[in-house]
């Protein structure tokens, strides 16, 4: 099935691509990977003419000031916003607020839509969302340690979380904890709780540093603890005991853009390996390009690239024709395929700009460094793999 967006989706992927091409991809040269340290101002500037444009937040219901497009065309759009590390930033749909917000969206009451969902989507607050733990197995989202006990009308949380990307400077957290340790069902044992930072209780213990590189404010990954935090009842998101079911939704169309993003990732790569192998010599007479080495480079990408977009719209097809469940064995295929050309893609695009590749002048090494995490967030390789050979050989 070829999937070509509509005439309304290719007007606006040209708008943005345009934007992407005119307003960031410049920026980068100054920015080179500090990202957005001491550049919120001109990030903001750039944020409100996406607004000016009627191209804020596209992946968020028009009810709440997004642009309330389907599944297929975000899809197509986090492709575009992938190929320069601000564009889902400036754009109003960037991890994890856009999947907060999702969940906000179906689940919240009318007063927490009013009070997290509202600012989140305007971009005036920032969220995170707090599930991995350090002492136990985040693979496995059926054992926490952190707990969530009834005192009055409230709840008290305690525990220790780790890899809580964006909690720097965010206003809230949903935060994954056990609510009801006794169900006799594991899946329902945990609910998702909306817990303001600046409750007591809440401790950024540091950012971790990761690969030598220490992010601050929405680029950062920390370690946090509850201790004794106390929030009310009525914080819990989508009732209790449904942490479970909510994570799983938030997780599949979540999953489609990360994989386009992925790969507007190694669009971007792909880009940059064949200009330079067409403009590098490599004698006096010769490019790289005129290497047959470098060639295979070139056709393995563009064979890891389109086998990705091919199998990612068709599982973005089955989520939105068939609903997601549907589409659990397709999810994880993606996952893992997509985190793994995409890495193959990068290794590629650095080796062929061989120094240049691992100094920061290109956007390559910041993505290198970014997205061998890819491999390991929302389920590292090896659980998609059995997952999906576990629905496979059911069939058998
Ligand atoms: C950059 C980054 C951002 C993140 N952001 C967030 C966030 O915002 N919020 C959040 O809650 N978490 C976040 N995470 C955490 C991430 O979801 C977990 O790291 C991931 O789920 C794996 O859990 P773990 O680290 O505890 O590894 P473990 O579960 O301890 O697994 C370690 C390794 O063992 C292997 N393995 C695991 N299970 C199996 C199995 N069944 N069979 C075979 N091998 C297996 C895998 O190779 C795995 O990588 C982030 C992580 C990174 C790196």
């Amino acid at each position: 099935m070829a999937f070509e967006p509509s005439e309304k989706t290719q007007a606006i992927l040209d708008m943005i691509n345009e934007f992407v091409d005119k307003e960031l991809i410049p920026m980068e040269a100054e920015f080179k990977n500090k990202e957005f340290y001491g550049y919120e101002d001109e990030l903001k500037k750039k944020r409100q003419m996406v607004h000016d444009m009627e191209l804020w937040a596209p992946v968020h219901p028009k009810e709440h000031g997004g642009m309330g497009l389907p599944l297929m065309d975000t899809a197509m759009i986090y492709e575009a916003l992938g190929r320069t590390p601000y564009g889902l930033y400036v754009f109003g749909c960037q991890a994890p607020d856009a999947g907060n917000a999702e969940i906000l969206h179906k689940y919240g009451t009318s007063e927490q839509k009013a009070e997290y969902l509202q600012p989140l989507i305007d971009g005036d607050i920032r969220s995170c969302f707090a599930m991995t733990e350090v002492e136990v197995a985040g693979s496995n989202p059926t054992w926490l340690l952190t707990t969530a006990e009834k005192d009055g009308d409230d709840y008290v949380l305690n525990g220790h979380k780790w890899y809580t990307s964006s909690a720097d400077g965010a206003e809230f957290a949903v935060v994954m904890a056990e609510t009801n340790p006794e169900a006799e069902a594991i899946h329902m044992r945990a609910s998702m709780i909306l817990v303001p930072l600046k409750t007591p209780g809440f401790n950024l213990i540091r950012n971790i540093s990761v690969m030598g590189h220490e992010g601050e404010g929405w680029n950062s990954h920390a370690e946090v603890s509850f201790q004794n935090c106390r929030v009310p009842q009525a914080n819990v998101l989508g009732g209790e005991g449904m942490g479970f079911v909510l994570s799983q939704e938030r997780l599949g169309p979540g999953r489609i853009h990360h994989c386009m993003r992925w790969i507007g990732e190694a669009n971007r790569c792909f880009d940059l390996m064949c200009s330079y192998a067409k403009t590098r010599r490599r004698t006096p007479t010769q490019v790289l390009a005129d290497s047959d080495i470098i060639k295979t480079y070139i056709a393995d990408s563009a064979a890891d690239i389109l086998s990705s977009r091919l199998m990612v719209l068709n599982a973005a097809h089955i989520i939105e024709t068939k609903g997601v469940k549907f589409a659990m064995k397709d999810i994880s295929l993606i996952k893992f395929y997509v985190a793994n050309a995409l890495g193959r893609v990068m290794d590629r695009a650095l080796q062929v700009h061989g120094g240049l590749g691992m100094s920061d002048d290109t956007p390559i090494a910041g993505y290198y460094r970014m997205e061998r995490a890819a491999r390991i967030y929302d389920g590292a390789d090896e659980v998609h793999k059995l997952s999906v050979a576990k629905r496979i050989l059911r069939e058998y």
